[in-house]
C-alpha cells in the first residue's frame, strides 16, 4: 500500500503529515523541544511538571513553523468528554494568547492563520478540513470521548456551522495506541457497547478475562457514518513506538504529551 503518512524533519523538529490534507498541520513527536530529562524535549503540557518557560518556547518553535504569532495557537482543556467548541475572533488564542477559561476535546474554526491543537500521549487526535467551506477542526478522543461519538460530532458541528459536507472533509486520524496494546478490563468495551451498539463488536478482541480494543477502528467508523469517505489512519502506535512519541502506558504517566496542529492559510 502507498504511504500516506510521512515522517518530516525542520532543524531538531520531527514531527509527521498525512498527504491527504491539504492545509498545513502535523502530528508532533518527541522530537525538537527545549525540554529536560523525561520530557525532552518537545512536550506541549502545562501540568506534566515542565517548567513554563521550556513550554512556552515549545510553543514557539511550533509557531514559527507554522509562521504565526504564538498568541494565535489554540487549545483546550480537555476533559474526555463530547464536548465541542468553536473557535471564533473572541475565543481565539485560549490557553495561550489569552486565559485558558474554557473545557472540550473538540474545537473547530474557519478563522484562517490560528492553529488549532489537539493534544495526545496514547489517545486520538483527529485532524478535519474542508477545503471548500474552508474549515478544520481537531478532534481527542480517547475510550470515553469515543464511546460518547465526539468525532461524529465534531463533523455535524463543521456542518451546522459552517456548512462543511461530509464528501469534502480530509480527516486524518494520528499516532494513538491501536489493538496491539491497549489492553482493557470489561468497563470500556462494555461502554462502547452500551452507547454505540452492535457496531463496535468487531473492534473489539476478547483474549483471556481483558479486551484489546481497536479505537482507529471505531473513529473511522464514526468518520464513515457521517458520510467523511477521504480518510487516512496514520498505523503508527504510541506504545510500540514510544522511543518517537511518549505513550501514557509505556511510561506509567512520566511522560510529555504531543500535539495534532492543523491551520487554515487563508
Ligand atoms: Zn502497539
Amino acid at each position: 500500500m502507498q504511504q500516506r503518512i510521512h515522517r518530516q524533519q525542520e532543524g531538531s523538529l520531527i514531527y509527521y503529515t498525512s498527504d491527504n490534507i491539504t492545509t498545513k498541520h502535523l502530528f508532533t513527536t518527541k522530537f525538537g523541544g527545549v525540554s529536560k530529562g523525561y520530557l525532552a524535549s518537545l512536550n506541549l503540557g502545562f501540568n506534566r511538571g515542565d517548567e513554563r518557560s521550556n513550554v512556552l518556547q515549545n510553543y514557539q518553535i511550533l509557531a514559527d513553523h507554522f509562521r504565526v504569532p504564538r498568541a494565535r495557537m489554540t487549545m483546550t482543556k480537555q476533559i474526555h468528554s463530547d464536548i465541542v467548541r468553536v473557535v471564533d475572533e473572541n475565543t481565539m488564542g485560549m490557553g495561550l494568547g489569552q486565559p485558558m477559561s474554557w473545557k472540550a476535546d473538540a474545537i473547530i474554526t474557519n478563522l484562517p492563520h490560528v492553529p488549532l491543537c489537539g493534544y495526545y500521549a496514547d489517545c486520538v487526535v483527529t485532524l478535519l478540513h474542508d477545503p471548500v467551506s474552508k474549515s478544520i477542526g481537531v478532534c481527542h478522543s480517547g475510550w470515553r470521548g469515543t464511546a460518547s461519538g465526539i468525532l461524529g460530532k465534531t463533523v455535524q458541528r463543521m456542518q451546522e456551522q459552517y456548512g462543511a459536507k461530509p464528501e469534502n472533509i480530509e480527516a486524518a486520524i494520528g499516532p494513538s495506541i491501536r489493538q496491539c496494546c491497549f489492553e482493557t478490563d470489561a468497563d470500556v468495551p462494555d461502554a462502547m457497547t452500551e452507547t454505540m451498539g452492535e457496531s463496535v463488536t468487531p473492534f473489539i478482541q476478547p483474549r483471556g478475562k481483558k479486551f484489546f480494543l481497536d479505537l482507529q477502528g471505531i473513529n473511522r467508523e464514526q468518520l464513515e457514518r457521517c458520510g467523511v469517505r477521504n480518510i487516512v489512519d496514520s498505523g503508527m502506535c504510541t506504545k510500540c513506538m514510544h522511543d518517537t512519541f511518549w505513550s501514557h502506558r509505556a511510561t506509567h504517566g512520566n511522560r510529555g504529551v504531543q500535539a495534532g496542529v492543523i491551520m487554515l492559510e487563508g
